[in-house]
This record gives structure tokens, C-alpha cells and sequence, in this order.
């Protein structure tokens, strides 16, 4: 007597061997399963038989019942192991057609950074996609006792394809800002190269506040296009990165030391320097001047390139 039938293609040992050791389970309460297989159109159809006559109604509707929960289990595991890679590849296939192959792969490998990302637990968590193919399965093998996995994959689990068609989405999204911020940091290596140098070197400090100063060699605060002292409160995002940025090209320095650096709450704001000066940014990692304790309105003379 047939319990269940599964139906698909491509290597099915693995398959087997678990749903074989599932049946071992059974095999010690004294009911012996068997997993035959048969080829038929293209695929192998394993299915889990029980001898006629070998148990009652009931206790075939238990076992029957407890195996669709292994097996819903196995097959679960088996689609985010398998078949998930591949429903990515479809995905970006057919809907981000327009990025080249490399680009696809950088994007490919954000997708999976996101859907492998166990430090925080998110709706693209293992354990949530899993959860979801279980449920989904489960329901299926309730109403059926046999199931194409092929067909199951492509019509029964729609929504967890749109799962994985968000993570996608976000790994686009997080690729294109990437490549913008690369083009804006290309842009602003070019606005470098074209600039005589003005200064030999200044000092970029960043006090306790948070606040950026610039100085020259000689321990004088940089004016800015207004001939106000130049400072920047870097707490305040992104805006004041983009000042800082603006005047450090403006002064066209041909060094840059950034002390106290490690203060910065905003990390990206030293990288992004670093990023458009290259080799002309030397991080200071503790100095006397990175200890100067710096007020807003400072007077020049107790400057702390000299103390
Ligand atoms: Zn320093």
C-alpha cells in the first residue's frame, strides 16, 4: 500500500537515503516502510510503501501523517540547499536582464550576503524562508500523497519566490548606491588632479565634540570660502561630509593628516577622504595634537601644530 510519491529530477540518492532512515524510525516500532523508485517521463518518482495488511486504518493515518512531517522536513531543507541558488539566477535573469554577467555576480553575491546575514534576525532570516517552504509543503502533502517537486517549486510557492525577489530588489538597490558612490568618488579624483596643490600639508582634527578642524602647517585655522574659520560638526550626516570634502578640495593639500580619526562617529566620512586623496592621507593613530582639547571659538597663537 502506497503512502506517499515523490516525483523530480536530477540526483535523487541523497532523497532517498534520508527518507530511508526516516523509515528505519518506523521500522523500530515494529512497522516496516519500504522506498521504491520508478522512472517515469523524465523523472524519479520515490515512493514510501507499507506491506498490506501490516497495520490498522488508524495507525496507517498516523504513520502516513508523521511522514508527510518528515518528509515536508527533508524536502524544506533540500529546496534552500538546491534549488534556492537557482530561483535567484532565474530571478535576476529575467527581471535585471540588462546587467552584464559580472555585474549579475557582484549582485548574486549581495543576495546571498543578505539571505545568509545571521547576525540579526530579518524576514529573509534561514529560519523564516525555511518556515515558510515547511508550511506551505505540509499543506500541500495534506491534501495530496503524491507531489511533483518541480511543479510544486514553480506553482505552489509563489510568495516564498517573492521573498526571494525582494532580497534581490535589495542587493540592486545596494548595488547601484555603490556604484554611484564609486562614480562620485571617480568625479571627485578628478576635481584632485586637476587642483594645483595650495598647502604642503594640513592637519584634519576632530575634537571631542565632533567637530572637524583644518590647519595648516604652522597650526593656523583654515577659513572657508566666506573667510570664517572652517569647522564642520560631523554628528550631523552626510551634509557636513560633503563639507568637509568640498574645502579639503578646495585647499588641495598635498597631505592630509587626519588625527584622532577614531573619534569620528561617521567612519565613512575618513574612508571617503582616503578614498579621493589615496595616498596623500595619512591616519594618525595618537599624537599630541589628537589630545589638544580644542574649543569653538579658539584663538589663533595657541595653535597645536606648535605645542
Ligand atoms: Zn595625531
Amino acid at each position: 500500500m502506497k503512502l506517499l510519491s515523490l516525483g523530480m529530477t536530477g540526483t535523487t540518492e541523497e532523497i532517498r537515503q534520508k527518507l530511508q532512515q526516516d523509515c528505519n524510525i518506523f521500522a523500530r516500532e515494529g512497522c516496516k516502510l519500504s522506498v521504491d523508485e520508478l522512472q517515469l517521463g523524465g523523472y524519479t518518482f520515490l515512493s514510501c510503501n507499507i506491506p498490506d495488511g501490516e497495520i490498522s486504518y488508524r495507525s496507517y493515518e498516523r504513520v502516513k501523517n508523521l511522514l508527510k512531517v518528515y518528509i515536508a522536513q527533508i524536502l524544506s531543507d533540500m529546496i534552500i540547499i538546491r534549488e534556492e541558488k537557482n530561483i535567484v539566477h532565474d530571478i535576476l535573469r529575467q527581471d535585471y536582464e540588462y546587467f552584464s554577467g559580472e555585474e549579475q555576480n557582484q549582485i548574486i553575491t549581495k543576495v546571498f550576503d543578505i539571505l545568509h546575514n545571521d547576525r540579526i534576525m530579518t524576514e529573509y532570516s534561514l529560519t523564516v524562508r525555511r518556515s515558510r517552504i515547511f508550511t506551505k509543503m505540509l499543506d500541500y502533502l495534506n491534501g495530496h500523497n503524491e507531489m511533483v517537486l518541480d511543479g510544486f517549486i514553480r506553482f505552489r510557492l509563489k510568495e516564498y519566490r517573492q521573498l526571494l525577489a525582494s532580497a534581490v530588489e535589495q542587493a540592486v538597490d545596494e548595488f547601484m548606491s555603490d556604484v554611484e558612490y564609486q562614480e562620485f568618488i571617480r568625479i571627485l579624483r578628478y576635481f584632485v588632479s586637476m587642483q594645483e596643490p595650495r598647502f604642503g600639508e594640513v592637519h584634519v582634527v576632530v575634537d571631542k565634540n565632533n567637530v572637524v578642524y583644518i590647519f595648516d602647517a604652522d597650526g593656523e585655522i583654515l577659513n572657508d570660502q566666506d573667510g570664517e574659520q572652517f569647522t564642520v560638526n560631523t554628528q550631523d550626516g552626510t551634509h557636513d561630509q560633503d563639507l568637509l570634502m568640498s574645502a579639503l578640495i578646495t585647499v588641495a593639500p598635498q597631505m592630509i593628516i587626519f588625527h584622532f580619526a577614531s573619534k569620528v562617529k561617521n567612519k565613512e566620512l575618513v574612508a571617503t577622504v582616503q578614498e579621493v586623496f589615496t595616498e596623500r592621507v595619512f591616519v594618525c593613530d595618537g599624537c599630541r595634537i589628537c589630545n589638544v582639547d580644542l574649543t569653538p571659538n579658539r584663538k589663533s597663537g595657541s595653535n597645536p601644530v606648535d605645542t
